[in-house]
């Protein structure tokens, strides 16, 4: 469902990725981790085309990303056809950006009906469904500022998974919570990868990536070190830096 050939981003003269090659194929759970700086961010947002790619290409979901093809040539796609590809992916972040004038039930509906236009009724029952599926239905008519971080955290799932993506994205979803709130938004994550989403996360959270990944990929200085299943590349790396930065984590 996502296919890199040698993508490539610089900012400015510093190349933040350096020849991503790799496939995800629907369905599996792809963990990344890496020091600080690697690149997984930039990974990520290349996906979610919050960045341009500036070498190599990238297909999501059969599609050439930002591009189309004309004969020989490639014709940057339009704000209107970006935004279309964007949605087949969602995302969330370390911070939640809950919309804080909204209640609960309202953030998970804003998308599907402003910007997919569909039907309120279809929208607001899938949208019970989804809280019911995090664990938060009773907290549909409370407002953001009212929930625990882990709460809002299953908000923002909820509310990315209201649009129906094909893909999942993660950045760290759980770095910026209170310890003990990190399980709950974790456990929703692994049923979510029961449920046969395809997800790609971004995470420090080793035990995660060993019950739930299909593979982990460790990424440092803007290129891929070293990927396989979990039992290897956690248990047994073969990279001498891909050992140092799982001894540091641990
Ligand atoms: P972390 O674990 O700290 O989140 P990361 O692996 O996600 O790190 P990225 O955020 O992808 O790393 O950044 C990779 C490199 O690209 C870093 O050196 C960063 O400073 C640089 N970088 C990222 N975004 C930009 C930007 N908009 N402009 C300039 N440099 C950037
Ligand atoms: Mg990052």
């Amino acid at each position: 469902i996502v296919r890199a050939v040698d993508l490539r981003k610089n900012f400015g003269d510093f190349a933040a990725l350096q020849g991503i090659t790799l496939d995800i194929a629907a369905g599996e759970v792809l963990c990344v981790i890496g020091p600080s700086g690697s690149g997984k961010s930039t990974f990520l947002r290349c996906i979610n085309q919050l960045e341009t790619v500036t070498g190599g290409a990238l297909w999501v979901d059969g599609e050439l990303v930002g591009y189309r093809r004309a004969g020989h040539k490639l014709h940057a796609l339009s704000e209107n056809e970006i935004a279309r590809q964007r949605l087949k992916t969602g995302m969330v972040f370390q911070r939640f950006n809950l919309f804080p004038h909204l209640t609960v039930l309202e953030n998970v509906t804003e998308g599907p009906l402003r910007v997919q236009r569909r039907p309120r009724d279809e929208v607001v029952t899938e949208a019970r469904a989804l809280l019911e599926r995090v664990g938060l239905a009773h907290k549909s008519d409370s407002f953001p500022i009212d929930l625990s971080g882990g709460q809002q955290q299953r908000v923002a799932i909820a509310r990315a998974l209201a649009m129906r993506p094909k893909l999942m994205l993660f950045d760290e979803p759980t770095s910026a919570l209170d310890p003990e709130l990190v399980g709950e938004v974790l456990s929703v994550m692994r049923d979510l990868a029961t449920s046969g989403m395809t997800m790609v996360v971004v995470t420090h959270e080793l035990g995660f990536a060993r019950d739930v990944a299909t593979r982990v990929m460790f990424m440092d200085k803007g290129q891929i070190v070293e990927t396989g299943v979990p039992a290897q590349v956690l248990s047994d790396p073969q990279h001498p830096r891909t050992r140092e930065f799982i001894s540091a984590v641990r």
